[in-house]
């Protein structure tokens, strides 16, 4: 402890955030009653002479041990709110809960206690706690890094890794001792549900000092667990249904928390339990709207004109797009809700149980977006003679803690948010859940006596789940993580102290691509090579966009022309890795050869067709995709249609929820914009296909190809080869794409896919002379008759050109010469 005090520097001669006096709390006799039964409460005292005698500390206790609710009270008691005690959440759905949870716990207004998340909040100037998403945190520290207002930050959940908690541990490790120095002390404080905490504690660079941990023993009773014999893989949620209805008919009372993945899951499993045991009492249990609703009301909001003009888009026209001031909560890691949302189809009706109105059951939903006041109910004792059953996302696991529980159903699946790393475009799946939180989810059942949890999967599969969940940011690309802390002013990102950094090549290569799309501003090489290159206003405008970001700068650059809407279905079609049945796969049983072959051959046909001829040909295969979108929803996005067409049904399902929620995104950066998600929508005109192609090569101007002249051919391995900075060996165009036979002399690509040979796909064509003007910043320049048309410079990697017009947004003034 003594060393921890010197770590924060010399100890200055006043401290405005030591405690100045004690503070009385006014509780209600209940609620001082039901405190003390908190285990953190017999930690009290060490845990506030801690936080007095060190500047971080780090406290692990069970999930329900009560560090959430009663430490900024501890704070608040000793006399720490001479400034705001910030407490951050990785989930709005617990900065909302907690904040009446603790106002209510000290009578205290919520003028007093508050809380902010990104489109709403009851901070006032009075305000003493302050819950809020780890992204409004992160906000503020762009507008006030010192964060003068705020005595104490307490970090809740770290447990939970989340990239946005992750980069606030390290801003702080270095704003708190800066504002020691400045003789403005304030504390930090981790909070952790696991006590595997050595990420933080033991890494020098984040806290040259370990600081002190403290661990709360949590009452807890025991929990039987229960194994299911097999595993259900695909109707895991009809599983727990059932499973549930059991529990509910056969075993003692006691509360049943259900764990499933996503919104519509839980919604599903809700309306099967109230029919299967049907229970009236005013509108208590009416389902809480969905917000599809919402958005299909916002989205019919504006009609899009068509114009037709000049076909060129304008690499400066993402200066409409501004950035969102209000944007303070980023976080959309883990809102398990940003993925899910098909509205899934009820079960064939011998597959529901019968309803038993003898038996009822109160069942309640809990997931992220829920209104608060939905979400309180789960706190509240059900009405009497029935049974509380809450059917949760994620959210129930360590965030909320719901009373009374005695039987846990487990589903073994969480929803994470993945990202490709060939198309770097984030996506949810659904995934095995790691021990450490299969283990949160059973203690969740011995609260207040000794439980049950049941596992809806084998013994053997639980032992082949990953003993912790990995922190976010190894999982995710960098260039779209480094873009998101240049928006946050980070310039060095190389020196940032991560908990679990990601790897230095990974930030040079990442800081290079961001240059050359124009989010960052262009500085020295020099500059480059020390990863220290500031964001441009494009860079914000893309940072504000759920894609990596050489989709955001479509996306960025998309209104032009009206051809946002297309944009926007392109960009989620790129972002499924194969919306198309696949060509190898026989039919529906292993006929003969021939069957194959035709089929393939039908397949193939199939796609040129969507491409489409003349203009709409040249944009390939993402013509094919947008073909496929726009077809595909004209017909209802039935499977009758995706089967007779040779499209993945699901796959076409998850390319509309995307559409959904790039369009929300997009409305949300640039309210004028208008752009609703049409299902009704008409094919490209051939200017706005021209408009679209030079788009898509903005976006991958690094995955540019270039055809392999007549005359280069000294290997017969070039024929129809393609050359492309990066690979010394030729590439090819896949021989399913719509521009196999065009073979034009350049073209883009998203991605490069090793089979028998290198092979391009979703490959667009490119027009020569477009390549400096809309990749400038990939090029050298040239005089004319050294470079006749674009070229690889195989030193450097780059693309060696001349300019067509004698003065460009580079400043170069080059003789105009007819290419
Ligand atoms: P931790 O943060 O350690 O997980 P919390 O502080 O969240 O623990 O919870 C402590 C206790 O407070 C739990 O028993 C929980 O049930 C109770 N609690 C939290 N919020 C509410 C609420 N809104 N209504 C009733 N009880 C609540
Ligand atoms: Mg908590």
């Amino acid at each position: 402890k003594k060393e921890a005090r010197k770590e924060s520097g010399p100890a200055p001669s006043k401290q405005p955030s030591q405690p100045a006096v004690f503070i009385h709390v006014d509780r209600l006799p209940e609620m001082q009653e039901a405190r003390l039964r908190l285990p953190v409460l017999a930690e009290e005292q060490v845990i506030m002479e801690a936080v007095k005698e060190n500047s971080f500390v780090v406290l692990c206790g069970e999930t329900g041990s009560g560090k959430t609710t009663q430490v900024p009270q501890f704070l608040y008691e000793a006399g720490y709110a001479s400034g705001i005690i910030g407490v951050t959440e990785p989930r709005r759905v617990a900065a909302v809960s907690m904040s009446h949870r603790v106002a209510k716990e000290m009578n205290l207004s919520t003028s007093l206690v508050s809380y902010q998340i990104r489109y709403e909040g009851n901070v006032t100037a009075d305000t003493k706690i302050k819950f809020m998403t780890d992204g409004v945190l992160l906000k503020e520290i762009q507008k006030d890094f010192l964060l003068q207002r705020y005595s104490v930050i307490i970090i809740d959940e770290a447990h939970e890794r989340s990239v946005y908690t992750d980069i606030l541990i390290g801003l702080l490790s270095r704003i708190v001792p800066l504002r020691n120095k400045k003789g403005l002390p304030m504390k930090l404080i981790v909070m952790s549900a696991t006590l595997r905490v050595e990420d933080f504690t033991e890494n020098r660079k984040l806290f040259p000092v370990p600081p002190p941990v403290i661990k709360v023993e949590a009452r807890q009773f025991p929990v039987s667990v229960h194994f299911n014999k097999r595993t259900p893989l695909e109707d895991y949620s009809g599983e727990v249904f059932h499973k549930t209805c059991k529990i509910h008919r056969m075993l003692p009372p006691g509360g049943i928390l259900v764990f499933l993945t996503g919104q519509a899951e839980v919604h599903s499993v809700c309306r099967r339990l109230r029919r299967a045991f049907p229970f009236r009492r005013g509108r208590e249990v009416a389902e809480a709207p969905t917000d599809t609703a919402e958005e299909m009301r916002r989205f019919k909001k504006v009609k899009l004109k068509k114009t037709v003009s000049l076909p060129r888009i304008d690499l400066d026209n993402y200066s409409a797009l501004p950035v969102d001031e209000g944007d303070e909560d980023r976080q959309a890691g883990i809102d398990e809700e940003e993925g899910s949302d098909l509205e899934l189809g009820d079960p064939p009706a011998d597959d529901e149980e019968k309803a038993d109105p003898s038996l009822p059951l109160y069942v309640l939903p809990l997931y992220s977006l829920l209104s608060p006041e939905q979400q309180a109910k789960v706190f509240r004792p059900p009405p009497p003679g029935t049974r509380l059953c809450v059917v949760a996302t994620n959210v129930a696991e360590t965030s909320l803690t719901i009373p009374g529980i005695k039987y846990v159903v487990d589903c073994g699946r969480v929803k994470k948010r993945f990202y490709d790393r060939v198309t770097g475009v984030s996506s949810f799946k659904v995934t095995w859940t790691s021990q450490a939180s299969a283990n949160q989810r059973a203690g969740r059942a011995g609260r207040t006596e000794p439980g049950h949890c049941y596992r809806l999967y084998s013994s053997a599969v639980f032992g082949d789940f990953s003993l912790f969940s990995e922190a976010e940011i190894t999982r995710r690309p960098v260039e779209d993580l480094v873009l998101q802390m240049k928006d946050l002013n980070i310039d060095k990102v190389v020196n940032f102290p991560f908990p679990t950094p990601p790897s230095t090549e990974a930030l040079v290569a990442a800081e290079q691509l961001l240059v050359s799309l124009g989010a960052l501003e262009e500085v020295k090489e020099m500059e480059r090579a020390r990863l220290s290159c500031p964001i441009s206003p494009l860079g914000r405008a893309m940072a504000s966009f759920p894609v990596a970001p050489r989709y955001a700068k479509m996306l960025a650059l998309g209104k032009q022309q009206d051809c946002l809407p297309y944009v926007i279905a392109v960009v989620a079609a790129m972002t499924v890795r194969e919306i198309f049945e696949d060509l190898d796969r026989p039919a529906a049983t292993e006929d003969e050869s021939s069957t194959l072959a035709q089929r393939r051959a039908r397949l193939t046909q199939m796609r040129r067709l969507w491409a489409g001829q003349g203009a709409s040909l040249l944009l390939g295969d993402l013509m094919v995709l947008l073909g496929a979108v726009g077809a595909c929803e004209f017909a209802g996005c039935t499977p009758k249609f995706c089967e007779e067409n040779g499209l993945r049904y699901k796959a076409m399902l998850e390319i509309r929820r995307l559409r959904g929620q790039l369009t929300n995104a997009v409305n949300s950066v640039c309210p004028e914009v208008g752009v609703f998600v049409d299902s009704k929508m008409a094919p490209p005109t051939e200017s706005q296909v021209v408009c679209l192609r030079q788009i898509v090569l903005a976006g991958l101007g690094d995955h540019l190809a270039r055809r392999v002249q007549q005359e280069e051919l000294l290997d017969p391995k070039w024929r129809n080869g393609y050359k492309t900075p990066l690979l010394d060996e030729p590439v090819y165009i896949h021989p399913s794409s719509a521009l196999f036979k065009t073979l034009p002399p350049f073209v883009v690509y998203q991605e490069v896919l090793e089979t028998t040979k290198m092979y391009m796909k979703g490959v667009s064509a490119v027009e020569p002379e477009w390549v400096p003007q809309i990749l400038t910043r990939y090029c050298h320049f040239g005089s004319p008759l050294e470079v006749p048309s674009p070229w690889f410079c195989p030193s450097t990697g780059r693309i060696k050109c001349h300019c067509t017009s004698t003065f460009f947004r580079c400043g170069w003034q080059l003789p105009a010469v007819e290419m």
